[in-house]
């Protein structure tokens, strides 16, 4: 090739020696400086000279040992690449080097070497034509000669476009060499294959050599044919690995799939192959604002030039894929109508009246000032008494998308905002994830559990939800993984809770707290007969005519197999009935023996409502064949060989057969519990002993409990062990409130602990069917305690006839149930003798004052 066209090299060039391969026109190579000529080259050439002539210099491949190198100039290899120094990186650890980053412009013949030191300087005669641009009809009259060449350079470009196309073209790298291929004048070819594919150096070094251009292609082919073989070996040992999206691409191009060769008709110029072009299409697709947009834009050029085996790439794609898969302004229409709601919400949810009136009017006021802007409503109260299930109705009957997103123990605040991108495996935060998993911007948020919030080192994630829910911040959340502000304002939180106690302040404050209390037994009924029972059959395959629970049995469930403020566990009973129930009718008899094991048998006949026409399980021809399409009937027998024997039976009177012990009533997060307290005393020297998990208020209000009886013992005809009238004299006391692994703490067992002390010190039995709550003072007095109808629900429960509660609680009497309030005895007391002459059967001796009696306010 003559040089008399396109652009020159300078006719001098200073030449560097490397050990480090060979340079090739067209291609980029990093080539480390350390020898003392090479030094001074580059100190003096590169890093001195100002213009461009100044940084291309010959590089010349030293075949040389380089153990072997001398400070005399060794023989020099005749041809070498002119090359432009890109980059130039110096270092002085772990000694003085430079790194150059060199990119290979034409060969050339060292003519006359012009000197020798500090570097060699030599004339030279440039080989290769140095071309600008090729146009492609240039490169095409280029490529047109026709005779051995044109032939030879036609078998190299197929031969080249095979290779390419076994390639992995999501690659970006690929992807370009793939158009460049073509656009490429075909006589550079063999140089810039040669540098990407398998070669040695000597090969490389041949390839250097060969100035002809034929023989360049006689010398490159079969390089290149050993590629592709290696290449066809190896995919048909590694399974491909494919990604839906390429798949999909590769099956819409009609070509075979990725990873796999293409046809060489194939169009050259088809960006569908070129995954960043997909991405970009998505990019500029996804209707996201101007700063998303343009930070997308930016990722995408970097994509765009990174190689896809670098760290950072899978990073920046995975961001990009986010990105393009938010819904920036993919909403749903709101079809709130009030009526509709209602009803909705009416056949979703038994009971609950308060509840559902309130979320109806916020909807409704929603709805008229078309804003999501005020508090977010937070649903507090036991475990399993319809908290999510409310939150689901809601995001149906607006017709949006619900996503729960589960708080508990998340203690890290990166869950909510999102690790910063530049942490190994950062992701964004679960708000951002339950946004991309709904796909719309407005859908129905539960964040369940916001009173479990933990707090650690990394941050706390209760102040990064006060971001989310402030409806004057949502609006440009920034997720730390996204980088760029994400609108939340029209999505809609709903939150959960067990209690408020442990909801951080900040964070109650922006909430509308919504108190959802637990169900008493006839609710349970209800509930379990509309929605739990229907609701298990049919998750079970089963139907109503297999199938027939009646109401006794439901309470037997409810009474005597749970023990719960909700109904969750009632529907796990339920669903173990229609598990042993599902065996049989899939074994296809639906008849059992009385004698049947338990679990496996489901006596059909009851004595109960719907089960007249069935057969009594105990009787001797219990084993007769039903007729098939009768249904099997849960009766108390069959729900015992079911479920096992009782979980809970009343046990209240049972425990209270000793003196010193009471019932009092407590409030957990899980609902109302009764608590039998329990009070001794032995020989000692009046030590005051408390055991089972208390905390510091309840011991204070035992230490209160005894001070009041001890100054009042006289008047109540305390005594303790000799006959003294100082109960503690000579006496030590041991108060014990079991269910020990619960922690208790709270003033509310004030007058429990009176109660069993003073039974304990005079000897006398509470009654069997009291229960009691309230806070005292040192005087005597009864404080409000919180939680009553959690309490009474429990107590009621619990089988108790006689609730003592303070006096001033009587108005939270008025949110217990009619059918509740009609059970019990409420005595309502201001003082402790209300209180203990309630407790005890016949008043209790010494009152103070006989005219104080105890207003009992039921039966209503
Ligand atoms: P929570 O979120 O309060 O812990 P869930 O919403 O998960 O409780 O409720 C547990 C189960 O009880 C669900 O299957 C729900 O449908 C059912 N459930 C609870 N309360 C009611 C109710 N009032 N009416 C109908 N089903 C209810």
């Amino acid at each position: 090739m003559s040089s008399n066209s396109g652009i020159q090299i300078p006719s001098r060039l200073p030449l560097l020696l490397t050990h480090e391969g060979v340079l090739l026109p067209g291609s980029t190579m990093r080539i480390s400086v350390e020898t003392a000529r090479n030094m001074h080259l580059v100190k003096n050439r590169l890093l001195k000279g100002t213009s461009l002539k100044s940084t291309i210099i010959g590089v010349i491949p030293n075949t040389r040992d380089p153990e072997h190198d001398t400070e005399d100039l060794p023989t020099l290899h005749s041809i070498g690449t002119a090359g432009l120094a890109v980059q130039v990186v110096g270092s002085n650890w772990p000694k003085p080097h430079y790194t150059l980053l060199i990119t290979g412009l034409c060969r050339f013949r060292v003519a006359q070497l012009l000197k020798e030191g500090p570097f060699p300087v030599a004339e030279v005669e440039q080989l290769d034509k140095l071309e600008q641009y090729t146009s492609p009809e240039e490169m095409s009259e280029a490529a047109g000669p026709d005779g051995e060449l044109g032939e030879l350079s036609q078998r190299f470009y197929q031969a080249a476009v095979q290779l390419v196309g076994m390639l992995d073209m999501s690659v970006p790298v690929v992807a370009k060499l793939r158009r460049l291929l073509d656009s490429l004048p075909r006589e550079t070819l063999p140089d810039v294959l040669a540098s990407m594919i398998h070669t040695s150096n000597k090969e490389k070094l041949q390839v250097l050599d060969a100035v002809s251009l034929e023989e360049r292609f006689k010398k490159t082919l079969p390089l290149l044919t050993r590629q592709i073989e290696g290449l066809k070996l190896l995919q048909k040992t590694r399974k491909p690995r494919l990604d839906d999206d390429k798949r999909v691409l590769a099956v819409r191009k009609g070509g075979v799939l990725p990873g796999r060769q293409f046809s060489l008709d194939e169009e050259g110029d088809d960006e569908d192959g070129d995954d960043t072009a997909v991405l970009e299409r998505k990019v500029k697709g996804a209707n996201m604002p101007e700063p998303a947009l343009r930070v997308c834009l930016k990722e995408l050029k970097r994509l765009k030039k990174m190689p896809q085996s670098m760290p950072e790439y899978a990073l920046t794609r995975n961001y990009l894929d986010l990105m393009v898969e938010l819904p920036w302004s993919k909403s749903t229409t709101d079809c709130l109508d009030i009526h509709a709601a209602r009803v909705l919400l009416d056949s979703d949810h038994y009971a609950m009246e308060k509840l559902k009136r309130r979320v109806l009017e916020y909807l409704a006021v929603r709805q008229l000032k078309s804003t999501l802007k005020g508090p977010i409503l937070c649903f507090v109260g036991p475990p399993g008494v319809g908290k999510t299930s409310v939150g689901r109705s809601i995001a149906r009957t607006l017709g949006r998308e619900f996503h729960r997103i589960a708080l508990g123990g998340v203690c890290d605040q990166s869950d909510i905002r999102g690790h910063r991108r530049t942490y190994v495996g950062s992701m964004p935060g679960r708000i951002i994830n339950g946004l991309k998993t709904v796909g719309v911007n407005n859908p129905v948020f539960l964040l369940d559990e916001v009173d479990k919030l933990g707090k650690s080192l990394q941050g706390d994630p209760a102040s990064a939800l006060l971001e989310v829910l402030d409806p004057e911040q949502n609006h440009s959340f920034t997720d730390h993984y996204l980088n760029v502000a994400f609108d939340l304002s029209q999505v809609l939180f709903i939150a959960t809770a067990n209690s408020t106690a442990t909801i951080p302040p900040a964070l109650l404050d922006r909430m509308e707290v919504l108190q959802v209390q637990g169900y008493t037994q006839e609710e349970k009924v209800e509930i379990a007969h509309r929605h739990l029972i229907p609701h298990q059959l049919e998750q079970h395959g089963l139907t109503p005519q297999q199938l027939q629970i009646p109401q006794d049995t439901t309470q037997d469930i409810i009474s005597k197999y749970t023990r719960e403020a909700g109904v969750r566990s009632l529907e796990r009973k339920i669903g173990a009935i229609c598990r042993a129930v599902a065996v049989k009718v899939a074994e296809g008899h639906n008849v059992t023996k009385s004698e049947a094991t338990p679990a496996e048998s489901a006596p059909q006949g009851a004595e109960h409502g719907e089960g007249k026409q069935g057969r009594r399980a105990e009787e001797p021809d219990g084993d007769m064949a039903a007729p098939p399409d009768m249904p099997i009937v849960m009766d108390h027998i069959a729900l015992k060989d079911i479920l096992g024997p009782h979980v809970f039976e009343m046990e209240v009177s049972e425990r209270l057969t000793l003196p010193g012990v009471a019932v009092g009533l407590a409030w957990t997060p899980l609902g109302g519990e009764i608590m039998f307290v329990e009070a001794s005393r032995m020989e000692g020297e009046g030590q005051l002993t408390l055991t089972g998990q208390l905390g510091d208020v309840m011991k204070e209000s035992a230490h209160l409990a005894m001070s009041w009886l001890r100054s009042n013992a006289k008047t109540y005809q305390l005594t303790n062990l000799v006959g003294g009238s100082d109960p503690l004299e000579g006496t030590d006391i041991h108060l014990h409130f079991p269910a020990g692994a619960v922690t208790k703490d709270g003033p509310s067992a004030g007058v429990t602990m009176v109660t069993v002390l003073a039974s304990l010190f005079s000897g006398r039995l509470v009654r069997s069917d009291v229960a009691m709550t309230g806070e005292i003072t040192l005087r005597g007095l009864v404080l409000p305690v919180g939680g009553i109808k959690d309490k009474v629900l429990a107590a009621h429960r619990a089988g108790v006839k006689r609730v003592i509660i303070p006096k001033r609680n009587e108005k939270d009497l008025e949110e217990i149930p009619a059918n509740v309030r009609k059970e019990l005895d409420f005595v309502t007391a201001s003082n402790l003798d209300e209180v203990l002459n309630a407790a005890f059967d016949g008043g209790f001796p010494g009152m103070s004052n006989p005219l104080t009696l105890p207003h009992i306010v039921s039966k209503l």
